[in-house]
């Protein structure tokens, strides 16, 4: 298909209340939104990079700016039949794979609207159908989290994920582990961590037999992860570190992660992050798919992604009540029986933005025609 026109949004869409990880406090979500058109058919995708380079090297302003100076215009105009097109065309920038996967993710919401298929089954996903897990960010006092973890049991969620950082760790885990002996729990270090100076606290998360630990260490390195896989008996989930299929080939190599967390923004749209599906599901490694608090449309997009079948561990993804008072989608995205998300037949995407809603939340915009 011919790309005839483009445009590309930054985002601004406050949250309930605010999200706290090892990296710091995000009031409200900073995200991209790309749209393709092409014979009268458009459609949109997202990148959600966060507002700073804090998650990765990559900020939203970034990766709007790399978007509209160097990506779009060098998809514009152009024929563009597979994935691999898209990828010829922008695989000349080095790294910014956020800013490859706004545009990558609109060249596919938009193949797949004009072929009349749902994103889930143009990527090889077997049902309509995503199990997933409640998250809990850092709070402000112990009995707080206790509080949403027994909410969280309640509601029957397969398994909880808990931020950590420095500070409130294993003295949290104490506590959870005691109010909740047999609930599946993971926590999630977001690079917060260092083998050396934290070595007894690394250790120490052995004792609450947990489904994994994830990203505990610094996001440019693969070596030590290897070695605190081989010094430790939990599972370490790559996140941060994994920017491509090429990292994740390495990762395997030296066997730097058991499990990994791919999220289609972090490593440069769809089709790398199928590829990394297909390559964990060879290697048996346990797969499943993470978020960013992206608006409806990026949670549709990893929605898709997530009904690969390899992507076994419940995924990282939300209701849009969760966060959002009012999300940008129709419909918005809501699940059935709060775990399981729903994707239904809808072409493409399948969750469009409200031109109104898009509107009110637009901080920057800019278009191009062929
Ligand atoms: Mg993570």
């Amino acid at each position: 298909m011919r790309i005839d026109t483009a445009e590309i949004r930054r985002v601004v869409m406050p949250l309930i209340s605010p999200w706290r990880t090892a990296y710091g406090e995000d009031a409200a979500i900073h995200s991209v939104l790309v749209r393709l058109g092409s014979d009268g058919v458009e459609a949109w995708g997202e990148a959600c990079p966060l507002y700073a380079p804090t998650y990765s090297p990559e900020s939203a302003l970034g990766v709007y700016e790399t978007c509209r100076e160097f990506l779009l215009p060098r998809l514009v105009g152009q024929e563009l039949a597979a994935p691999a097109d898209v990828a010829s065309r922008i695989g000349i920038f080095k790294g910014n794979p956020f800013a490859k996967a706004a545009a990558e993710s609109a060249w596919w919401a938009l193949d797949s609207k004009r072929r009349g298929l749902p994103l889930w089954r143009a990527l090889g996903g077997t049902k309509p159908e995503v199990l997933c897990g409640q998250d809990f960010g850092v709070q402000d006092r112990i009995d707080d989290l206790l509080a949403l973890i027994a909410g969280a049991v309640a509601e029957g969620y397969p398994r909880i994920k808990l931020k950590v950082k420095h500070g409130w760790d294993i003295e949290v885990l104490q506590a959870v582990r005691a109010a909740f002996p047999k609930t599946v729990f993971h926590v999630d270090c977001n690079s917060g961590y260092d083998l050396h100076s934290d070595w007894e606290t690394l250790r120490s998360f052995d004792r609450f037999n947990l489904a994994m630990i994830e990203q505990p260490l610094a996001d440019t390195d693969l070596i030590e992860h290897a070695e605190l896989q081989r010094r430790i008996a939990t599972p370490v989930c790559l996140d941060e570190s994994i920017k491509g299929p090429r990292d994740f080939r390495l990762a395997l190599k030296i066997q730097a992660c058991r499990v990994v967390n791919v999220k289609p923004g972090r490593v440069g749209g769809l089709h790398n992050a199928v590829q990394i599906h297909n390559m964990a599901r060879d290697a048996g490694v346990t797969a499943w798919v993470g978020g960013m608090l992206e608006s409806g449309v990026g949670v549709g997009i990893c929605g898709a992604l997530a009904t690969l079948p390899g992507f076994t561990y419940p995924a990282d993804m939300f209701p849009s009540r969760r966060f959002y008072r009012h999300d940008l989608t129709d419909p918005e995205i809501e699940f059935d029986g709060r775990c399981h998300f729903r994707l239904g037949e809808r072409p493409g995407v399948g969750f469009e933005p409200v031109p109104e809603r898009l509107e009110a939340v637009t901080v920057a915009r800019h278009s191009f025609a062929a």
